[in-house]
């Protein structure tokens, strides 16, 4: 399923959320320097003075995958980015790249979506197409699913993407369990009700259909 937007919102997108500095993807605070370099840090660190500076996009990598407990993070759109850290980059490029490495393919989904491109796919379509170990997990029921939406995607503790598929073909909501801020790319999924890049969620990842076949497996036991 592609996504229609309105009109008036299918504007070239493609570097938009650049031109209008500071600006906030994720947890992470863009701005621009006194001498014209991109800054990027936690938002909660947007007041700090004491953070450590790295000026090479691929430091994204390291920062990215452990949280603040030396936890590694599985999933990067988890709200546990750590904290502490600056990342100067020159130019745009640098930045599309460090945020690539942050949150991998989130900038085109939604340039995307701010064109009227967004390919969604249901999670019933996403789990049927599974083979292997996990073709069980086509046998999910809708409660079942429902519930594990509700606790595997939640943004408190579970993740900051705002998901824009349905559960089935008839477009069920993929949960509930879930606020009706959680489907809306204008809501600041980290709750702190500032403007934000949304990260969109256009299918189900692995890591919810894993979750996925724990609970079908759970139940047949
Ligand atoms: S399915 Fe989407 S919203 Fe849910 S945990 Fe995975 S990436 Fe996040």
């Amino acid at each position: 399923m592609t996504e229609s937007v309105p009109q008036q919102s299918r504007q070239s997108a493609a570097d938009e959320w650049l031109r209008t500095l500071p600006c906030r993807i994720g947890q992470i605070f863009v701005d621009r320097t006194a001498e014209g370099a991109f800054a990027l840090r936690h938002r909660d660190d947007v007041n700090r003075e004491d953070l450590a500076v790295y000026r090479d996009a691929e430091a994204a990598v390291a920062i990215a995958q452990y949280d603040d407990a030396g936890v590694y993070r599985p999933l990067k759109t988890a709200p546990n980015l750590r904290h502490g850290w600056s990342l100067m980059l020159a130019d745009v490029t640098a930045v599309r790249v460090a945020l690539d490495l942050f949150y991998p393919g989130r900038i085109p989904a939604y340039v995307a979506w701010r064109r009227g491109t967004l390919k969604t796919t249901p999670l019933r379509e996403t789990l049927e197409r599974q083979t292997g170990m996990y073709r069980v997990t086509a046998k999910i029921t809708d409660e079942q699913a429902n519930e594990l939406v509700g606790s595997f995607c939640r943004s408190d503790g579970g993740c900051l993407r705002t998901i824009r598929w349905d559960r089935d073909i008839q477009g069920a909501p993929p949960s509930t369990l879930l606020p009706e801020t959680k489907f809306d790319p204008a809501h600041d999924q980290m709750g702190k009700g500032e403007p934000v890049i949304p990260l969109l969620c256009q299918e189900p990842c692995n890591l919810l259909v894993a979750e996925a076949r724990k609970v079908v497996k759970g139940s047949a036991e």
